[in-house]
């Protein structure tokens, strides 16, 4: 038999793709694909299953597991530091800068009731934040500031203490104020996604995993959306954009671009005298204790450009200043302790500290730009996209 070179095109073409009837019905064709499986895109999936229990959802993960801020964050349930929502207020307006301090209150409210305080390690110890010598204080903020959360939180949520940390073991003589906050909480960020994870799996929401999707395009009923590393076109009536900072990758024309946002862990530390969140320099350092341990992270602010970057690095720079701040301010004096490990994950910010969370029209939505708050607003931005995508 004789072929003609239209068919030949078209075989050649076939053979790249060699994919069933089967495969193709039952694998490729979704109600809603979401791309990015970090606490945005698995509480949007899960959020939508739970509005439209018939409909099927695919999740694609560049990862083999997820590999984003989700599983590389400090696990802070935080819903902002006195001199942060402060300066919040000052960029942003009061109304919105309040509005973001609601969505992350709500956000923690859900994740609990979602999984319960034991699947995500919830635990309320509070915390504060840290004035150095060098850091300007406002006292004359507090009373405000009490007031505004007042309706968020029903108490105080912000106290000076007189003794400056000193009680806690911080190195006080390097402390000019600390407030401390009664409010805030730490999670197990592994045992939380795990956990979302596994919630998702048990509602039959399906995720593929070492997927990394390419440009999606718009068709006449719906979306393709093509992968990187592999010939598979996944088809969808709707789409969720949930890769947060990489989102920046497909459509660079969004407000979006990576901050790195470097840890460090210690071995457990004897005698270990506090338990909490703390941030200092208006958040670009935070710390808290994961048992007796010391996890400390931050320090982006020393070198805005080189971390402003998708490459999931270290710079001895910033490690080595976060061991410094462990030795003379953090721990008392003379205390030893060793490194146990050292990481890095990357963050999306804009021109606004707020999220992206929008719904472009034609069954496509994003939940992205997550800054440093994505623990806390995480769970809230995915119910706000689901409720989007159900209604579009
Ligand atoms: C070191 C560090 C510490 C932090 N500490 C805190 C904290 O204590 N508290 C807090 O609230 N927030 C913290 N954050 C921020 C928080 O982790 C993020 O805001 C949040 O995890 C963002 O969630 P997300 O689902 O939007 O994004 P991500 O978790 O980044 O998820 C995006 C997912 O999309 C995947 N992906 C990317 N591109 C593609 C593609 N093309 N196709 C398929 N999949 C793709 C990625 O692999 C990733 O799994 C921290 C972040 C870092 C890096």
């Amino acid at each position: 038999m004789e072929w003609n070179s239209g068919e030949c095109s078209f075989l050649l073409k076939k053979n790249r793709q060699m994919l069933s009837f089967w495969e193709k019905q039952s694998f490729l064709n979704y109600d809603l694909v979401v791309l990015g499986s970090g606490i945005v895109g698995l509480s949007t999936a899960i959020s939508f299953k739970e509005k439209k229990p018939e409909k099927r959802i695919l999740i694609l993960e560049r990862g083999i597991f997820p590999y984003g801020a989700s599983i590389k964050n400090a696990g802070f349930a935080c819903y902002g530091s006195a001199a942060e929502i402060w300066h919040d207020i000052g960029q942003l307006g009061m109304d919105r800068a309040l509005s973001v301090v609601e969505m992350r209150v709500k956000g923690m409210q859900k994740l609990r009731k979602r999984l319960g305080d034991e699947a995500i390690g919830y635990e309320e110890n509070g915390g504060g934040e840290i004035f150095r010598q060098e850091d300007a204080f406002e006292a004359g903020i507090l009373p405000e500031l009490n007031r505004l959360l007042h309706p968020f939180f029903g108490k105080t949520v912000f106290e000076k203490d007189p003794e400056g940390g000193r009680s806690l073991g911080f190195q006080s003589q390097h402390i000019s104020e600390f407030i401390r906050n009664r409010v805030e909480g730490q999670i197990d960020t592994g045992k939380m996604m795990q956990n979302l994870l596994a919630l998702a799996r048990q509602k039959g929401i399906e995720l593929i995993t070492g997927a990394e999707a390419a440009m999606p395009v718009q068709t006449a009923n719906g979306w393709q959306i093509p992968l990187v590393n592999g010939p598979m076109v996944f088809h969808s009536e709707k789409i969720a954009v949930c890769t947060n900072a990489f989102a920046a990758k497909l459509f660079p024309d969004w407000d979006i671009r990576p901050g790195r946002g470097q840890v460090l862990i210690t071995k457990p530390i004897k005698n270990l005298q506090w338990k909490g969140i703390f941030h200092f320099d208006e958040g670009y350092y935070y710390f808290r204790n994961v048992g007796q341990r010391v996890l400390f992270g931050g320090g982006r602010n020393l070198d805005f450009e080189g971390e402003t970057t998708f490459e999931p690095a270290l710079s001895p720079a910033i490690q080595q200043q976060l061991e410094n701040y462990l030795k003379t301010l953090i721990l008392p004096e003379n205390q030893d302790f060793e490194i146990e490990d050292r990481w890095s994950g990357i963050m999306a910010f804009g021109k606004e500290k707020v999220p992206i969370i929008k719904n472009f029209g034609n069954g496509l939505a994003a939940g992205v730009r997550m800054n440093g708050m994505g623990i806390a607003i995480g769970t809230e931005a995915g119910e706000q996209l689901a409720l989007m995508l159900s209604e579009i």
